[in-house]
Parts: C-alpha cells; structure tokens; sequence
C-alpha cells in the first residue's frame, strides 16, 4: 500500500510551499489538487460557460481532460493536451475555481482521478477535502492554517515582490470570501479531519512546519 500525506486547509495558509518541502525531504510525490480546480475553471472560463449556471458547468467539465505530468520534478497540469500551468495562478482563475469546485460534476472527475494518483504512489497531496473525502485512509493528516491577516500579509508580500500593485484589505476580504464558500457548500466542504493534526502557522517558521510534519510522518510509517 502507498505511503499518503493529506494536507488540507483554507487559502494562503502555506499549504502548497509546505507540502512542497516536505515532498523533497520525504521523496514523495507533491500533488496539488488546486491546480487542477483551477485548471477546470480556467477551461469554463475559456468556453465562456455562465458560472452562475450549475448545468452549464456540469455539461461543459465533460469535455475536460485534466492530466498531470511531471518535469523536473515540477507538476505540470495538462488541460486537453495543454500545458496551462502559466494561467493558473492568475487571480480571476482562483476565484472562479472556488466557485466552480462546489459543483458535483467536476468534483466527482477530478476526485476520481486524484484517488488514482495515491494507488500506488507514495505521495503528499494538499487541496480541501483529502482527508475527509479523496483519501480518508491516509497515514497522516493535517489540517493547515493560519488567521486571515496573516494570509493576506503573505499574498500581498508575494504580488509586491512580482511588483503587482495590491490592497491588503482588498486581499483579505477575497480570502474571507473564499474560506466563506469553500467551509459551507454542500459538497465536500473544507474542514478539519476528526484525525488530522491541527497546525496553526501564524507564528511559525516554513522550515518549523516542515520538521513538524516530517517527525510526524517518519513516526507512522
Ligand atoms: O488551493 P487553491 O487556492 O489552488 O485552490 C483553488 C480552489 O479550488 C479553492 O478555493 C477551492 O475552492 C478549490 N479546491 C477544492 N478542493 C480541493 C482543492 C481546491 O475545492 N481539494
């Protein structure tokens, strides 16, 4: 059986930078699950699906095929054959994706193939609902967080270092915003496992986190 990670958690709260380190130092498989919700949106984004419609986004994710790849080590995601890694970071897309991954159909596509991917593959997989939904077997589960300024803080040092012009305020109330709908759709929303560690990151350090996390899952293994 595959050695699994699930690392869930609400937006910005380190959850991809971590499980990241911790894949290097564990040589596991990173899985960002995101990624492929985002990449989801961005394909109903291209096809000018009407994101208000739940049946417009149902019939529209079939004609998605989402695959991920790896280069270097890095997680490619493969929209259709395409390489879309380069948009899914942009801000609309992120915001489209916590509105289109509350609906049923592109849940069940991606959940199944995410479940796939931890068959036989020792990996550390973060999204919002791994430890409750896509691998409720994992050997350690943790749920991330760290409070809403703090979130905002680290995004806005992010844009600013890419010299993105940005508004603190603006920044946290998108994440409230987001935490909102991922903690109360019906489908899977996010919320801590009965199992998993809590891990609260406002006053830690990323390399404090990461130690954590391995001694946690070299003493289950
Ligand atoms: O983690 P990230 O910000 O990239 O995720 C984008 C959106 O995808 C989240 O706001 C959330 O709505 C959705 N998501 C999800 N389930 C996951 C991972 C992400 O619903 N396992």
């Amino acid at each position: 059986m595959s050695f699994c990670i699930a690392v869930d958690g609400p937006a910005g709260a380190g959850k991809s930078t971590i499980a990241k380190k911790v894949a290097g130092k564990m040589n596991l498989v990173y899985v960002d699950t995101g990624a492929m919700y985002r990449a989801m949106a961005y394909y109903l984004i291209t096809q000018h699906t009407d994101l208000d419609n739940p049946e417009a986004i149902s019939a529209n994710c079939r004609k998605a095929q989402i695959r991920i790849a790896y280069e270097n080590g890095e997680q490619i995601v493969l929209l259709n054959g395409e390489n879309v890694n380069p948009y899914l970071r942009i801000e609309e897309v992120g915001k489209a994706a916590s509105v289109t991954s509350a609906n049923g159909s592109v849940r069940v596509r991606l959940v199944e193939l995410q479940q796939q991917m931890a068959e036989h593959t020792d990996l550390i997989m973060d999204g919002r609902d791994i430890g409750t939904c896509v691998l409720p077997k994992a050997q350690l589960k943790i749920y991330l967080t760290a409070s809403s300024r703090v979130r905002a803080l680290r995004r806005y040092n992010e844009l600013t270092a890419k010299g993105e012009a940005c508004d603190l305020d603006v920044i946290e109330a998108d994440i409230i915003d987001r935490d909102y709908r991922d903690m109360n759709r019906e489908i899977s929303p996010l919320k801590q496992a009965e199992d998993a560690v809590l891990i609260d990151t406002s006053d830690m350090t990323i390399e404090e986190v990461v130690e954590y996390i391995i001694s946690l899952a070299e003493a289950r293994k």
